[in-house]
């Protein structure tokens, strides 16, 4: 045998999200904590048995968790933030529950973005306590399973770079103290796994796939090396993913026993380093053949030939094979689909499927490709039947694409030829007041949805009943006194999948669900076909709503970005391609609302940001094509017509050039979490632009304090002058009830009130 396989996680959500009903379950105390450890215990196994199934050669253990793995390193070495009073005896399911949510008296740590993915994990804090080692998580995940299912496998664990690097803001004074206590508990948990005969180790990096400097470089090289001297005999696989590694020469230099590369994302430059620079002997390469982010179908003879390649770079026997990252980025399986249309459904490959790839190709590498001369044909042919599928070849769209220039980009006019023409037109009090959209989705509007979706209601009951809600919040906001009104978004479940329902190109799954964040799963729909307008999608709700009052109301849409961020997209064609269909097809509607007198239209971006790659040199291209497909939309409409954006949990210090490009109207963005922050991003930046301050967080049911809105809008009126603010919450009002919504919007005014006297 020549060739060995293994991955670097398998999805733990299990095909019918069996993990977060056990989770969520626990939170609710409907499971006792026995039952629970029972439940979780018999999914890690049954996920590992998979992969057993599969035929993967080197299964991998520890991939599994309770909330997040990054969380779980900081909980094997106690790093329970002080604020929770912990008792440093031992950090049980409580403790480490309450650090990813919060508890009654300290609030959770912070949850951020996993590299380039849509996953969130929860943000390290070092707080100067000394650590020690708690548990050993990949050591019992080993044992575990040798001991039920008599396999060796390959523990795996975030490594000490990336874990590090990841610690949310680390004082300089601190640095040193925090990487050696960091180096001593990884060494710890080496020795025990080599203790215990471990034989493969693997320590996912993938910070070093991002543009790291020569400095943490150093330091990359100095903490291997010390391990390499202190545990010798331990076998580290190195696991890099998401990109390309800058610093190649480097990385393969370091002292591990093997080196995983991605060759589906970053894989020209990887390809080209290999060949420049070479691998060393003494290593193995394990390749990222199989694309671990996306759902679709492997090229598999395309893949098999670029594998012939790196085997005949870096010699027979020392390639490995896996997935470009941990399979928890995609859905379990197509098995549980049943309504997909034909030619897309033979061209998915969710994570079971993936390992089916896997192994054909470790088996073509292993005996020869002649035998698997009919699967790579039959494989081809399918992806060849997607390819040529009519739904990809949509006249209209081709030809609305190639008649795009350069007029469609930009406004007629100048901003401040628009904002006099707007104002004259709207007659906006100072520091117009409004909200981003959506009001609270109580269980009675999802009650009627459900209804309606199981045919216990008509549709035309449905659609009066969300009139009916319209009205009620366009008298609330009318009796509140807000200036800028919206229709609420109730027929909407979710601001992809309604414009998706109702655009050509777009398919839904009944169960392709991955992780966003904790227990919280989503499932995006599949752009599969060119997207097209075909009908009107907010005109009516939001023409209505305008019909019951004077007050202008803005029509509500989302951006073509977001839309395609927030879906799994078709990998014929370019991502900026497809960004332009959707950016056509919502320029349309954005002119119907026109048409119909909408004199203000929302174009929703919360999603521009998490698009950018995580290579700088590669940022600059995403960033204009992203804008041009924002302006795109949003550009061919009068002077008259005002277009607003949002965006929320956006760090703002190197993205208002961007944001400065969309050239709208009026943004809003979330300042009460992190104004201090964007004060300062705005005080070295002439933005002449309106600003929507989000001057209060949404995600919390707490009615926010008059001095807390006055103090942000106070420090924002030291960058930005008093003609240019808005106020508003920091996000849609989906999520909250109603009376929480009233009281805090009533403050929200108040608040208002007492600037519009001060100027
Ligand atoms: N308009 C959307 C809403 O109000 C915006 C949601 C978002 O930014 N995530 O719900
Ligand atoms: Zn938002």
């Amino acid at each position: 045998m020549s060739v060995t396989s293994t991955v670097i996680g398998y999805p733990y959500i299990g095909a019918n999200r069996e993990w977060k009903r056990t989770v969520e379950a626990y939170w609710k105390k409907t499971l006792t904590e026995e039952r629970f450890e029972e439940s979780m215990k018999a999914l890690r196994l049954a996920n590992i048995q998979k992969q057993i199934d599969a035929k993967v050669d080197i299964v991998t253990v520890g991939d599994f968790t309770y909330y997040d793995r990054v969380l779980d390193v900081a909980a094997m070495f106690g790093m329970v933030p002080k604020r929770y009073n912990w008792d440093g005896k031992e950090v049980d399911l409580d403790t480490y529950y309450s650090i990813a949510r919060g508890n009654k008296e300290s609030v959770s740590s912070e949850m951020t973005k996993w590299f380039n993915t849509n996953y969130h994990y929860i943000v390290p804090e070092y707080d100067r306590s000394s650590l020690r080692l708690y548990e050993n998580n990949p050591l019992k995940a080993y044992l575990e399973a040798k001991e039920e299912l008599g396999v060796s496998g390959k523990p795996t664990m975030i490594g000490p770079i990336t874990f590090y690097k990841l610690t949310k803001e680390l004082k300089k004074g601190d640095q040193p103290a925090y990487m050696s206590q960091l180096i001593s508990l990884y060494t710890q948990v080496l020795k025990e796994l080599v203790a215990e005969d471990v034989e493969w180790i693997q320590l996912e990096e993938p910070i070093l796939a991002t543009s790291i400097s020569e400095k943490d470089m150093e330091l990359a090289i100095m903490v291997y090396k010390q391990f390499s001297e202190i545990v010798p005999e331990a076998k580290i696989l190195l696991q890099t993913y998401f990109e390309s590694v800058d610093h190649y020469e480097a990385v393969i230099d370091l002292p591990v026993a093997g080196i995983g590369l991605d060759f589906v994302h970053g894989y020209q430059e990887n390809l080209a380093n290999l060949k420049k620079w070479g691998f060393p002997e003494e290593k193995v390469l394990v390749a990222g053949i199989i694309n671990g982010r996306d759902i679709w179908c492997t090229p598999l003879e395309k893949q098999f030939d670029l594998l012939i390649e790196l085997e005949s770079l870096v010699g027979r026997g020392k390639l490995w094979i896996q997935p470009s990252c941990s399979l928890m980025h995609v859905p379990v399986t197509v098995n549980s689909e049943s309504t997909l249309p034909e030619p897309l459904k033979n061209n998915l490959a969710f994570a079971d499927e993936k390992l089916k790839e896997l192994s054909i190709l470790r088996n073509a590498l292993c005996e020869g490709s002649h035998a698997y001369q009919e699967v790579f044909n039959h494989n081809k042919s399918s992806i060849d039947d997607l390819n040529n599928h009519p739904s990809r070849k949509l006249r209209n769209v081709h030809e609305a694409i190639a008649q795009v220039n350069e007029g469609d980009f930009n406004r007629t006019s100048s901003y401040e030829v628009r904002k006099a023409i707007q104002q004259k037109s709207l007659q906006l009090p100072l520091f117009p007041t409004t909200t981003i959209g959506s009001f609270p989705q109580t269980p009675e509007v999802k009650k009627a949805r459900s209804q309606m979706r199981k045919g216990e209601i008509s549709s035309e009951d449905y659609r009066e009943f969300i009139k009916l809600e319209i009205k009620k919040w366009i008298d609330y906001q009318e009796k509140l006194g807000l200036d800028v009104l919206v229709h609420g978004e109730f027929e909407r479940t979710d601001m992809v999948e309604y414009f998706g329902e109702k655009l050509d190109g777009f398919a839904f799954t009944e169960n392709a669900w991955v992780v966003s964040y904790g227990s919280r799963c989503v499932k995006p729909p599949i752009i599969y076909g060119d997207v097209q307008w075909i009908m009107p999608m907010t005109v009516s709700e939001t023409v209505y709503a305008q019909s019951l009052t004077k007050k202008p109301v803005k029509g509500m849409l989302t951006g073509p970005i977001t839309i395609l961020n927030w879906s799994f997209v078709r990998n014929d064609i370019p991502r900026k391609e497809v960004a332009n269909q959707i950016a056509l097809a919502i320029r349309k509607e954005v002119q119907f609302l026109e048409g119909e007198g909408i004199r203000i239209i929302q174009v929703d971006e919360p999603a521009l940001r998490e698009g950018l790659p995580l290579k700088i040199n590669k940022q600059a291209s995403y960033l204009e094509w992203a804008i041009n497909a924002f302006k795109l939309a949003t550009s061919q409409v009068a002077d008259e017509t005002q277009i607003h954006t949002h965006m929320c949990y956006c760090e703002f210090n190197d993205f208002i050039e961007p944001i400065r490009k969309l050239d709208a109207d009026v943004i809003s963005i979330e300042t009460s979490r992190s104004h201090g922050e964007i004060i300062e991003a705005f005080k070295h930046y002439e933005y002449k632009n309106d600003i929507g301050l989000g001057v209060y967080d949404i995600h919390s049911p707490r009615i926010p304090q008059l001095n807390e809105m006055k103090a942000i809008i106070d420090d924002s009126l030291e960058v930005l002058s008093a003609q240019q603010c808005w106020i508003n919450p920091d996000c849609g009002l989906k999520t909250r009830k109603t009376e929480e919504t009233l009281a805090a919007l009533e403050r929200m005014i108040d608040t208002t009130k007492t600037f519009r006297e001060r100027y």
